[in-house]
C-alpha cells in the first residue's frame, strides 16, 4: 500500500469518528428536548462542539427553553395574582355589598322612613358605591403590578423637578388648610432612573396621605438628598402621625390605623400598597416612620443616574 493509501484510510477513520461524535451529540440534543417536551423546561443543553452550526443550534435551543421557561413563570405569576385577587376581591366586596343591600331594602319597604333619612340613607349607599368604584379600580392597579403588567418607561427623570411640580398642584389644598409646605432640595437638580408616571403617583399618594390622615398638621415637607448610589425622598408632616404598633403595617394590603377608618369614604386602604409596590418596581425601597404631632416621615429611594446632570 502507498502512502496515500494509508492517508486515505487515516481520512476515512477520522471522518467515520466525527460522524459517530455528531451522531451521539444529536441524539444527546435530542433526548434534552425530549425532557423539555415532557415539561422539564429547566433542562439545558450543556455541550461544546467544535462544529459551530451544532454549537448555534444548542445557543438557539438553550435560549428558547429559557424564554418559554420566563413565559410559563410569568403565567404562573398572573394565574397566582389572579387567583388571590378573586378570592380577595369577594371577600372585601361582601361587607359593603351586603350593608347598601341592608339600606336600600329599608329605603323601598320602610315606609314609615322620614324624608331626611331617606336621604341620608341614600347618601350612605351612594357613598358606599364610591368606596367600591375606587376599591376596584385600586384593585385592577394591585393585581397588575403583582403580575408585572404594567408598562413601566424607566429612564432619566428629574426627580428636583417632579417635586417641586407636585408640591405646586397641592398649593391650593395647602392653603385651605393653613399648612406651611416645605421644601428642601439641593442647589443643583438630582437626577433618578425611573418612571414619570410612577413617580408622580407616589408622590402625589404621599403627600394627599399627610394632608389626609395628619391631622392637625401645620407643616407638610418633602426633602431630597442623594448618596453613591442612591437618591431620598421623604415626605413628612407634623400631624397626628400613627401610632408606633401600626406603622409595620400600614403598607399592607387594605390596612387602615382604626382611627382614620370610614374619614374619607373613598379610602381603600390600598393607596400605600400601591406605592409600595411602585417604588420595589422602580428598583428602590419605602419606610415609614413616626413619632405622632413631631413627624411622621415616608422615605422612599430611587437608583440615581449619575452622570447625568445638566
Ligand atoms: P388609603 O388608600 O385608604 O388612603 P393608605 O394605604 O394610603 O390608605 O394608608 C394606610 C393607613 O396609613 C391610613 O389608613 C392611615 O391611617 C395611615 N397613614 C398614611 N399616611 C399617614 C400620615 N401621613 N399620617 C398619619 N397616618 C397615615
Amino acid at each position: 500500500m502507498s502512502i496515500l493509501h494509508y492517508i486515505l484510510i487515516i481520512i476515512v477513520i477520522l471522518l467515520i469518528l466525527l460522524l459517530l461524535s455528531c451522531y451521539k451529540k444529536i441524539a444527546y440534543i435530542s433526548k434534552v428536548l425530549d425532557v423539555i417536551l415532557q415539561g422539564n423546561i429547566n433542562a439545558r443543553i450543556r455541550l461544546q462542539s467544535q462544529i459551530r452550526p451544532i454549537n448555534l443550534l444548542i445557543t438557539k435551543i438553550n435560549s428558547l427553553s429559557a424564554k418559554l421557561q420566563e413565559v410559563e413563570e410569568k403565567n404562573k405569576r398572573s394565574e397566582e395574582s389572579r387567583k388571590k385577587m378573586i378570592s380577595n376581591i369577594s371577600h372585601d366586596l361582601r361587607t359593603p355589598l351586603t350593608s347598601m343591600l341592608g339600606y336600600l331594602e329599608i329605603i323601598f319597604e320602610d315606609e314609615s322612613l322620614s324624608k331626611s333619612e331617606r336621604e341620608s340613607y341614600e347618601k350612605i349607599v351612594y357613598n358606599k358605591g364610591n368606596y367600591l368604584l375606587n376599591l376596584m379600580e385600586e384593585f385592577f392597579q394591585v393585581s397588575k403590578l403583582d403580575s408585572m403588567d404594567i408598562k413601566l418607561e424607566i429612564k432619566k427623570v428629574n426627580v428636583s423637578e417632579h417635586i417641586r411640580e407636585n408640591i405646586v398642584s397641592f398649593f391650593a389644598e395647602f392653603k385651605k388648610h393653613n399648612i406651611e409646605p416645605e421644601i428642601i432640595l439641593p442647589e443643583d437638580d438630582v437626577y433618578a432612573f425611573g418612571d414619570e408616571k410612577a413617580l408622580n403617583r407616589i408622590l402625589n399618594n404621599l403627600i394627599n396621605n399627610a394632608l389626609k390622615y395628619g391631622a392637625k398638621a401645620s407643616i407638610i415637607g418633602v426633602g431630597l438628598r442623594e448618596e453613591a448610589d442612591k437618591v431620598f425622598i421623604e415626605v413628612w408632616d407634623n400631624g397626628s402621625g400613627i401610632p408606633t404598633e401600626d406603622v409595620s403595617y400600614i403598607f399592607d394590603r387594605l390596612y387602615t390605623v382604626e382611627k382614620s377608618r370610614n374619614l374619607n369614604s373613598k379610602s381603600s386602604g390600598l393607596g400605600l400598597t400601591i406605592v409600595k409596590k411602585l417604588v420595589w418596581a422602580l428598583g428602590g425601597t419605602i419606610s415609614a416612620e413616626s413619632i405622632p404631632n413631631e413627624r411622621t416621615t415616608f422615605t422612599f429611594t430611587l437608583p440615581k443616574n449619575d452622570n447625568s446632570r445638566g
